[in-house]
């Protein structure tokens, strides 16, 4: 039985005031971590202070992005080693808007899947198609070469605690969210090619979110799946409310 996972993704956004509230507000009220993984996923400035907000709640904080150097000539990057010494266990890897804008590649994410599991942080490694990509019916030869480049030289072992976030790229933040049948389809390519990668065994144990788009008056439709075990949420992970609302869904 896999546990699902809701995580937030607020990308640039909320001040440091703003961010630590909402974690005081929803901390009280998160379904228990055994029935649901809760993750807020925030920009890396206010990491730390809500780390210590979360302290003893069933809310888990991640950053958006790592690089997978420990130190060194990397201006701007955070450091995997510097969000351990955080406390900080789980980082989005390879969101397509990392891709798409600061040329993160299948190589850079599969580096960084390395560098989490070197530091005790939960890669949550995204992959998806883009609209063009779709309408050549390209989609399963895409997160085909993604899902299997960004696990390369991971073992059985780990592979089986990365989550898989697949976000087709025409539905984030579009408004435009995939049928749930379409997302189903999708994962269950993932699960399938991480079968053949490692084994059925292993397959069976990753989890998979769907992205794009999510909010509570569609989440139902993606838990009911099943090779959907959470969803990753920009837009709709910023209101307290909202939020809630997603991670009961999913407990
Ligand atoms: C995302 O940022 O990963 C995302 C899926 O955004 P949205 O929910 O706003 O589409």
């Amino acid at each position: 039985m896999r546990k699902p996972i809701i995580a937030g993704n607020w990308k640039m956004n909320k001040t440091h005031e703003e961010a630590v509230s909402f974690i005081e507000e929803i901390k009280g009220h998160v379904p228990s971590g055994n029935e649901v993984e809760t993750v807020v996923c925030a920009p890396a400035l206010f990491l730390k202070e809500m780390n210590d907000k979360a302290a003893g709640s069933d809310v888990h904080i991640g950053a958006q992005t790592m690089h997978f150097e420990e130190s060194g000539a990397f201006t701007g990057e955070i450091s995997p080693a510097a969000l351990k010494d955080l406390g900080i266990t789980y980082s989005i890897i390879g969101h397509s808007e990392r891709r798409e804008m600061f040329n993160e590649t299948d190589e850079s994410v599969n580096q960084k899947v390395h560098a989490a599991f070197s530091y005790g942080i939960t890669p949550i490694m995204c992959c998806g198609e883009s609209l063009e990509q779709r309408e050549n019916n390209e989609t399963e030869k895409v997160v085909r070469a993604q899902v299997a480049k960004g696990f390369e030289g991971i073992s059985a072992e780990k592979a089986s605690d990365v989550v898989v976030a697949y976000e087709p790229i025409w539905a984030i933040g579009t408004g435009k969210s995939s049928s749930a049948e379409d997302a189903d389809e999708t994962c269950g390519t993932v699960r399938k090619v991480l079968a053949e990668l490692y084994d059925q065994d292993t397959a069976e144990k990753v989890r998979i979110q769907y992205g794009g788009s999510v909010k509570p008056e569609n989440i139902d439709g993606y838990m009911e799946k099943e090779h959907i075990d959470g969803a990753l949420v920009g837009g709709a992970s910023l209101k307290p409310d909202a939020f809630l609302k997603l991670v009961e869904a999913g407990a």
